[in-house]
């Protein structure tokens, strides 16, 4: 005899559940094991990206962008600073125009993409180290917290909070590197 769709559908979701508790289960074993807490200690889970996988997506992306804005105020940096210009005034502005960047054309790494490497008035070419470094530094900061959270069994949120000192520093270093390596070209 065939169950009626509903009775199937609920079965079919209460296994899939099932199969995920477990998979959750065995993952805190083996933390528990790598980190030599025993078994008389299960009442504490490990928080990570398996306990709240939405929290941990939501940080992650939040980084990504983060990381890219970082990245684009580098490229600020890595141009004004040598030729010692205010980081803030004037705004963003085409060098060969001198036509302000609109917001929307300012966008980390889709505003080059939607442009196509050009300015929007002169048409001058935009050099394809911007959209590099800002895409870079968006992996960096979203990469960094993804490997701690696989490395470290500590909360999303502390974790969060670790991964801005290395990544800040490796903006840092890369900020210092492209500055060498204008002066020198
Ligand atoms: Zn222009």
């Amino acid at each position: 005899m065939r169950l009626p769709l509903c009775r199937r559908f609920k079965s079919c979701v209460s296994l899939a559940i099932a199969v995920w508790r477990q998979r959750k289960t065995n993952c805190y074993q083996l933390k528990n094991a790598c980190t030599g807490r025993g078994k008389d200690s299960p009442t504490l889970p490990i928080p990570d990206m398996e306990q709240d996988p939405i929290l941990f997506a939501i940080l992650s992306l939040w980084l990504l962008a983060f990381g890219a804005c970082v990245g684009s105020f580098l490229n600020v940096l890595v141009y004004r600073l040598p030729l010692r210009k205010s980081l803030s005034y004037p705004p963003s502005h085409c060098p060969a125009c001198g036509h302000p960047i609109r917001w929307y054309d300012n966008l980390p790494v889709f505003g080059w993409i939607k442009l196509r490497g050009k300015c929007r008035d002169c048409k001058s070419p935009i050099s394809v180290r911007y959209p590099c470094v800002e895409g870079f530094c968006g992996l960096l900061f979203g990469g960094v917290y993804i490997l701690l959270v696989q490395l470290c069994p500590l909360s999303l949120w502390v974790l969060f909070g670790l991964s801005l000192l290395p990544s800040l520093l490796s903006a840092t270093v890369l900020a210092i590197g492209l500055i060498a390596y204008d002066k020198k070209n």
